[in-house]
């Protein structure tokens, strides 16, 4: 099988053999002079789903959900790892605090802290499907860059948006 740029949705990994994967990756990552990827074995293939889930509130009495459990962004922005240990240490300092302190303020307040960067990454991750993906009906219009290209201001969102939103 060989793709210019992106599989249709449906496709199952077992149609792609190692060969046929590291082939595509080689040719993603060229660098036109004479480096090469070291080809190793595949352990394991698999064709991620792109999912936008939240779980809202992030707590159910003395239950605390934290990362997967609470929410799910597609790959594209590179966040579900983020989130995860951004709401893990925000849980964290609550205990600290409330063992410091006798105040459960801050486990209180821990949904609604998270969410708050959770809520501006599922809108990020989705923006970025959007941009590096075409979606079958997608017109020239959906694939052009002009805002982001164009603008000091759209590439300053974008790069704060890559770089992280800031622990509540
Ligand atoms: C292809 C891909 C690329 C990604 N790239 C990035 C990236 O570049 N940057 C980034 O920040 N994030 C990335 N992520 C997301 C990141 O991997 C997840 O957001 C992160 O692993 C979530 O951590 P977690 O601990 O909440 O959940 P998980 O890592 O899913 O851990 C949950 C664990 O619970 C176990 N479990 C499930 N059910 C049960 C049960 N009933 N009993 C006991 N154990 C159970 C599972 O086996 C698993 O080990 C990527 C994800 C994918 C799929």
């Amino acid at each position: 099988m060989r793709t210019t740029d992106q599989v249709p949705a449906g496709t199952r990994a077992e149609e792609w053999t190692d060969d046929a994967l590291w082939a595509e990756l080689e040719r993603r990552v060229e660098t036109g002079d004479d480096w090469r990827l070291e080809r190793g074995p595949v352990t394991q293939k698999s064709v991620t789903p792109m999912r936008s889930f939240v779980h809202e509130p992030m707590r159910h009495g003395r239950l605390f959900l934290a990362g997967g459990a609470a929410h799910i962004v597609p790959p594209t922005g590179a966040k579900g790892l983020n989130l995860a240990v951004g709401d893990v240490v925000t849980f964290a300092r609550a205990l600290v605090h409330q063992r410091e302190t006798g105040s459960a303020d801050l486990l209180d307040a821990y949904s609604a802290t998270c969410l708050a960067r959770v809520w501006q990454a599922e809108r990020f991750s989705f923006d970025m499907t959007t941009l590096l993906h075409r979606a079958p009906d997608a017109t020239p219009f959906d694939t052009r860059l002009d805002r982001i290209a164009g603008s000091r201001a759209a590439e300053t969102d974008l790069a704060e948006a890559y770089t992280g939103f800031r622990l509540g």
